[in-house]
C-alpha cells in the first residue's frame, strides 16, 4: 500500500502575516487554524497566557470541540495498492473527495490483485495473478485459527473487490480527524486501518498541533 502526500494547505498574504508569526516553526496549517480561531474573538494579541503557544491554543480548541477552525486546511493523498473493498468503505466518509482510476476506461489487467493483510498484505503482480477461491480462502484461514470475522474479511478479497484501485483523495483536517478516529480501531477492516494509520502518521508530522490529541492512536 502506498499513501503519499501530494498537496497540503499553505498560508499567504498580509492579513495572516501581519497578525501571526508565520516565520515560526509552527506548521502553516497549525498557524492557519489558530488565526481562524483568533479571528472569532479578535484575540491576535494573545491575552490568555495559558493559550499563548500554538500547541496550547489548538489543544484548547480541540478540548472545546471548536473544530470548524480545522476545516480551513486540507491535505491530498495519492493512494495505490489498495483494494476496491477499501475504497467502498472509505467513500462512506462524505467529506472526502475522490478521483479514482476508471474500470470503464482502464484495462483491469493493468491493475494488481491486493493480498488481504491476513495473508500478509501487498499485491500479486498481474503476471502472477492467482484468483483464490472464496471458500478455499475462508477454510484455510479458519484452519489456521483465524476468527470467523478475520476469515470472512480476508475471503471477500477473492471476490472482485480484491482488485487493486488507485485514487487521489482530499479532505479538510476536520474530516481527516473524523476518518482516522473511526478507522484506527480494532473493529475496523485491517486494510483501511492501515491506510488510516499512514494518513494520521503523515498528518501528525505535517501539522502536529492540529492532530496532537490523536497521535496516541498510532501507539495502540
Ligand atoms: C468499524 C466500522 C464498521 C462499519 N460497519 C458498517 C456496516 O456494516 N454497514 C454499513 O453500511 N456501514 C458500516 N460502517 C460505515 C459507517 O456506518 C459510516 O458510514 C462511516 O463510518 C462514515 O461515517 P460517518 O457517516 O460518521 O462520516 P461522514 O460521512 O464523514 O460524516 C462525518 C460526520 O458528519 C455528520 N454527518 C454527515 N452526514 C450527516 C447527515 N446526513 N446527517 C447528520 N449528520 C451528518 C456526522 O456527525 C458524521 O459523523 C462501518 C464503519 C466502521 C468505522
Amino acid at each position: 500500500m502506498k499513501v503519499e502526500l501530494i498537496g497540503i494547505t499553505k498560508t499567504v498574504g498580509a492579513a495572516i502575516e501581519s497578525k501571526m508569526d508565520t516565520s515560526s516553526e509552527n506548521a502553516a496549517t497549525d498557524t492557519l487554524a489558530e488565526f481562524a480561531g483568533r479571528t472569532c474573538y479578535l484575540s491576535y494579541h494573545k491575552p490568555n497566557s495559558a493559550t499563548r503557544s500554538n500547541a496550547d491554543y489548538l489543544a484548547n480548541i480541540l478540548k472545546q470541540g471548536h473544530e470548524s477552525v480545522l476545516e480551513h486546511s486540507s491535505a491530498s493523498f495519492y493512494v495505490e495498492g489498495v483494494s476496491r473493498n477499501l475504497l467502498i468503505e472509505l467513500e462512506r466518509h462524505r467529506f472526502l473527495s475522490f478521483s479514482v482510476v476508471s474500470t470503464r476506461y482502464v484495462d483491469a489487467n493493468k491493475l494488481n490483485t491486493v493480498i488481504p493483510p491476513a495473508f500478509g498484505g501487498g499485491v500479486h503482480a498481474v503476471e502472477g495473478r492467482d484468483w483464490f477461491d472464496y471458500n478455499y480462502a475462508f477454510k484455510t484461514l479458519r484452519d489456521q485459527g483465524k476468527t470467523f470475522k478475520q476469515a470472512r474479511e480476508a475471503a471477500a478479497y477473492y471476490l472482485p473487490g480484491g482488485l487493486e484501485t488507485r485514487f487521489v483523495v482530499s479532505g479538510n483536517f476536520r474530516a481527516w480527524r473524523d476518518v482516522v478516529g473511526k478507522r484506527i480501531s480494532p473493529q475496523a477492516n485491517a486494510e483501511i486501518k492501515m491506510l488510516a494509520e499512514k494518513v494520521l502518521s503523515i498528518l501528525v508530522s505535517q501539522s502536529p498541533n492540529s492532530f496532537q490529541d490523536l497521535k496516541g492512536l498510532l501507539d495502540e
